[in-house]
C-alpha cells in the first residue's frame, strides 16, 4: 500500500527499486486518486487504466527477475500526456470535438522516446483546443480549474497537464509551448516547465499549431525531474527536419554545477506597468535570492519586447490557418458544418485572422511586417547575451486569474501571454520555476531565459534557486 504518492521522479525509483511498493500499486494509487478528485479538475480526457495496469505488471514482474533496471530512467514511472500529441492506441482529440473519435497509429517521437525509458502513460489531458488558448477555457471538454483553488484557471494551453502534475495524478506530463502553453500553467500550477530551444526536441507527432514556434517539453515538480526529462526527450529526428545534430547534454549529471561567474540580466520591460505589485515583490524577492548565490545580476533592456504580443498574434493565426483552407465546391457544406461543430470559437477566429492576414493584399501590411519586426525582437536577445548568459523575468503579469474573466475578451486573454511570447518568437529555451506564493496561496513563477541551445545553463540556474525555497515540497490541498 501505498501512503504518501512520491512527489519526485527519484523517489518514485527509489520506492520502486527498494520494494517499498509495486509498479502496480504506485499506478492503482495515482488512479484512485484521479478517480477521486479529476471531478473537481477535469484535467484528463481519456484515462487509460487498462494498458497502464499492463505496462505496470510487466515492470513488476521484470523488476522480480532482474531488479530495478538502472538504464532506464523512467522505468515504471507513470505520466500524462496533453491530448494535442499522438499517442499509438490512444485517443488523442486536441480538445476539439472534430478529432473526438481520432486514435493516432502512431506515437509521437517524444512519446516513444518516453515509453523506451520505461515511462507508462496514465492517460490525455485535456487543454485549450489545439493549444490556442491562454486558461484552458477554449477546450470543447470544459475548462480545467487549479488545484490551488478551484475558483482559478489553471493555466493554458496545457492546463490539464499542470493541473495533472499540481494534483499528483502522475509524476510528470508532457506539454506543447508555442507560446508559453508549458510556462504560463506551469507558474500558474506551481511547477517547473521548460519550453526548449526551438528545434531542440521533436515535433514529429505533435499536432502542429505555428509550425516555426511550437515546441513540446517537460512538466514536473521539480527543475532536477526536467532536466531528466529532458535528457530522454532531446535530440535529432530523421522525422523532423527542424530538430538540431548538436549533442544533448548530461543535463541531470551537470545540474548542480552552477557555472562561476554567471551573469543574469533583468530585462527593464517585463518590471513595468503589466506586472502586478505582489508578484513583482516576490520575483524580486527570488533575485535577491538568486543574488545571494553569488549571481551577477544587472539590468539589461529589449527594446522590441512591446511589439511581442502584436506580433506572435499574426504570425501564428497565419501559420495555423495555412494548411486548413479547403474550399472545394462540392465539399464545402461538409467542411463548413464539421467545422462549425468540430471547432471551438477561438479556433475558428484564429483561422480567419490567419486567412486574412495572408491574402493578397494584406500580406505585406500584417505578416510579411510581423515577421520582420520578429527578426528585431530576435537581434535584442543576440545583443543582450553578448553581455549577459541568461536572462531572469516573471513568467506571467499576474497569477491564475478567475475562470470566466477574460473568456469574452480576447485580447485580454492574449496580455496574459506578454512576458511568454518573446522567447517564443526568438526560439529560446525559457523555464518557468515556482518563486512561491502570494498572500490569496496562487503559485507565482520565476523565468529564466537562456540562448539557443542552452537549456543547461538554465536548468542549472532554477535548480540553484529551487534548492534556495524548496517551494515544490508545499502541496495544493485536495
Ligand atoms: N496562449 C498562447 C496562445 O494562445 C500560447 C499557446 C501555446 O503556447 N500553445 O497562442
Amino acid at each position: 500500500m501505498i501512503k504518501q504518492l512520491p512527489l519526485i521522479i527519484e523517489e518514485a525509483r527509489e520506492g520502486l527499486r527498494a520494494k517499498k511498493f509495486s509498479c502496480r500499486e504506485l499506478v492503482d494509487a495515482y488512479f484512485e486518486r484521479i478517480e477521486k478528485i479529476d471531478g473537481t479538475l477535469n484535467s484528463f480526457i481519456t484515462i487509460e487504466k487498462e494498458s497502464a495496469r499492463v505496462c505496470a505488471n510487466e515492470c513488476d514482474e521484470q523488476i522480480a527477475l532482474t531488479g530495478y533496471p538502472e538504464d532506464k530512467p523512467l522505468f515504471g514511472i507513470p505520466f500524462a500526456v496533453k491530448d494535442a500529441i499522438c499517442t499509438e492506441g490512444i485517443r488523442s482529440t486536441a480538445s476539439a470535438k472534430i478529432l473526438d473519435n481520432y486514435i493516432p497509429p502512431f506515437d509521437a517521437t517524444v512519446i516513444a522516446k518516453l515509453k523506451n525509458a520505461g515511462g507508462i502513460i496514465l492517460g490525455k489531458n485535456n487543454c485549450d483546443a489545439f493549444g490556442h488558448g491562454a486558461s484552458n477555457e477554449n477546450s470543447q471538454y470544459g475548462p480545467v480549474p487549479n488545484p490551488w483553488n478551484i475558483k482559478m484557471v489553471a493555466g493554458g494551453s496545457s492546463g490539464g497537464s499542470a493541473a495533472a502534475v499540481s494534483a499528483n495524478f502522475c509524476a510528470f506530463a508532457i506539454g506543447e509551448d508555442t507560446g508559453g502553453s508549458i510556462r504560463q500553467p506551469a507558474a500558474f500550477c506551481g511547477l517547473a516547465g521548460l519550453r526548449p530551444s526551438y528545434g531542440r526536441n521533436s515535433r514529429y507527432g505533435v499536432m502542429p499549431m505555428a509550425s516555426s514556434l511550437d515546441t513540446v517539453g517537460p512538466l514536473a515538480r521539480t527543475v532536477q525531474d526536467v532536466a531528466l526529462l529532458m535528457e530522454v526527450m532531446a535530440g535529432k529526428d530523421e522525422r523532423d527536419g527542424t530538430t538540431v545534430q548538436d549533442a544533448v547534454p548530461a543535463y541531470s549529471a551537470e545540474i548542480a554545477k552552477l557555472p562561476k561567474k554567471l551573469r543574469v540580466g533583468l530585462p527593464q520591460e517585463y518590471f513595468t506597468g503589466d506586472l502586478e505589485e505582489e508578484t513583482k515583490n516576490i520575483i524580486e524577492k527570488a533575485i535577491e535570492d538568486i543574488k545571494n548565490l553569488g549571481v551577477q545580476v544587472s539590468e539589461v533592456s529589449l527594446p522590441h519586447t512591446k511589439f511581442s504580443v502584436p506580433v506572435y498574434y499574426i504570425v501564428v493565426p497565419a501559420e495555423d490557418s495555412d494548411g486548413v483552407r479547403a474550399e472545394v465546391d462540392n465539399l464545402f457544406d461538409t467542411y463548413a458544418e464539421s467545422r462549425a461543430i468540430g471547432f471551438p470559437t477561438e479556433v475558428k477566429r484564429r483561422i480567419m485572422i490567419g486567412t486574412f492576414s495572408l491574402s493578397s493584399g494584406y500580406y505585406d501590411a500584417y505578416y510579411a511586417h510581423a515577421q520582420k519586426v520578429r527578426t528585431l525582437i530576435r537581434q535584442d536577445f543576440d545583443k543582450v547575451f553578448e553581455t549577459v548568459d541568461l536572462l531572469l523575468t516573471p513568467t506571467t503579469p499576474t497569477p491564475a486569474f478567475p475562470l470566466g474573466s477574460k473568456t469574452e475578451d480576447p485580447i485580454a486573454m492574449y496580455l496574459a501571454d506578454v512576458f511568454a511570447v518573446s522567447a517564443s518568437l526568438a526560439g529560446l529555451p525559457a523555464l518557468s520555476v515556482s518563486a512561491g506564493f502570494n498572500a490569496a496561496g496562487l503559485p507565482v513563477g520565476l523565468q529564466i531565459i537562456g540562448p539557443r541551445l542552452h537549456e543547461l545553463e538554465v536548468l542549472q540556474l532554477g535548480y540553484a534557486y529551487e534548492q534556495i525555497n524548496k517551494w515544490f515540497l508545499k502541496q495544493p490541498s485536495l
